[in-house]
């Protein structure tokens, strides 16, 4: 019998992933499924991007470039931090790697010792607690629902910080509740950072899907006295409908930006040189391709939330950024259809792929499980049929 290591022991695959594959595989069989489960937008790279790489192809830029990126990058992503954020880096401060997820990753390797805590507020993306454990940190989650918001007071956070805490990461806007924290709301977290030695941790990866004219302010902005000990993760996937491509970055202080830059130089190597080409004209060409996926976004937002509020037990919060809606299901907690029970998000779930074939992420994941998460990355016509199933498959239910 073969023994893994230890740090396997609370390691899972990602939620997330797993419905979209399994809504895909019902596809391939011929299923006539409904996905909501995508974690990624549904429009195609724009075409400028896509000819920057194959510029880059018939340039033969196919070799290694340095495991951290090659500089014109860093440079560009500078140039970003400056223009968007108000953030003055150089590019020994920045690191490229294969998405944003690999930069986390990278993070808590180069910053955790066994039995480290690290502070995520729930709702919160699957991978966080996943990545701390594989780094042998723990992860401590703070709780927030529809009554804040599902945004996390000071007071919380002063509460949940220990002698062992080493970090607390925060990601807005949110995937899975597309909440989005103001520059108010910002400075009183910040106020209780400034008090200590934590690493703050930015997840950024939504900044720019943002609706009602409102920005994503960085907690780096707003309180530049955490700029030293902060690291803003990003990339290109969300804002320019690359998941494809694996380009992210973090920006930091140099110290842990070399470590992970040499973690990365004994794992995985450069991220792809053609994809990295790709970055660069998505990062300095034209940005007009946000507004358009933006808009679109809105208009499905919009009739989501307000076809979820009319299913009866359902309710849903308007989010503020982001591509997700994130319903509450408490109504229907102890109703029944048959042989199905929905004692939990996970048996709505499956209820509704087994009966409606319509996929949706439960919220257990994400460590809320009287919610399910819902994708408006797929186009208006599936989301309305979508929801027409939904509705009839709650009806159903007594
Ligand atoms: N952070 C959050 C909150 C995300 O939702 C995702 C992707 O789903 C990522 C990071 C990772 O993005 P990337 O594709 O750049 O690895």
């Amino acid at each position: 019998m073969i023994k893994l290591a230890q740090r396997m022991e609370h390691i899972k695959p990602s939620p997330t992933l797993a419905v979209d594959a399994k809504a895909k595989a019902l596809k391939a069989q011929g299923v006539d499924v409904i996905g909501f489960g995508a974690g990624e937008p549904d429009f195609d790279t724009p075409e400028h991007i896509k000819q920057a790489a194959v510029q880059a192809l018939k340039d033969g830029f196919t070799k290694y470039t340095p495991a951290g990126g090659t500089e014109e990058l860093k440079a560009a992503v500078c140039a970003k931090l400056k223009k968007d954020n108000n953030l003055e880096y150089s590019t020994s401060e920045i690191l490229i790697s294969c998405g944003a997820k690999h930069s986390l990753y990278n993070i808590f390797q180069a910053i955790l010792n066994a039995g480290n805590e690290v502070i995520i507020p729930a709702p919160y993306w699957v991978s966080y607690p996943d990545m701390v454990y594989l780094a042998g940190g723990v992860p401590v989650i703070i709780p927030a629902d529809e009554r804040s918001g599902f945004k996390i007071r000071p007071e919380q956070l002063a509460a949940a910080i220990t002698p062992r805490t080493k970090a607390f990461i925060l990601n807005s806007p949110s995937n899975p509740t597309g909440a989005a924290y103001n520059r108010e709301e910002l400075s009183a977290l910040a106020a209780v950072l400034e008090k200590t030695q934590l690493i703050v941790i930015s997840d950024e990866i939504y900044e720019k899907i943002v609706y009602d004219g409102n920005a994503a302010p960085s907690i780096v902005t707003v309180a530049p006295a955490l700029r030293d000990r902060a690291l803003i993760v990003n990339g290109v996937s969300k804002t320019y409908a690359m998941t494809g491509w694996r380009i992210g970055y973090a920006a930091g202080p140099q110290s842990i930006i070399t470590a992970m830059t040499n973690i990365q130089s004994q794992s995985t190597s450069n991220p792809t040189s053609i994809a990295q080409k790709a970055a660069l004209a998505a990062l300095t060409g034209p940005q007009d391709c946000i507004a358009f996926m933006t808009t679109e976004f809105d208009r499905r937002r919009r009739f989501m939330v307000e076809r979820l509020n009319k299913i009866p037990g359902m309710s849903c919060a308007m989010p503020a950024g982001a591509f997700y809606t994130f319903p509450s299901i408490a109504g229907l907690v102890g109703k029944a259809a048959g042989a199905y029970v929905i004692t939990d998000a996970d048996a709505f779930a499956s209820y509704l792929l087994d009966t409606v074939n319509v996929a949706v992420v439960s919220g257990s994941g994400f460590g809320s499980p009287a919610h399910i998460r819902l994708s408006y990355a797929t186009s208006f016509e599936v989301i309305e049929k979508g929801l027409d199933r939904i509705e009839q498959a709650v009806r159903t239910l007594v």
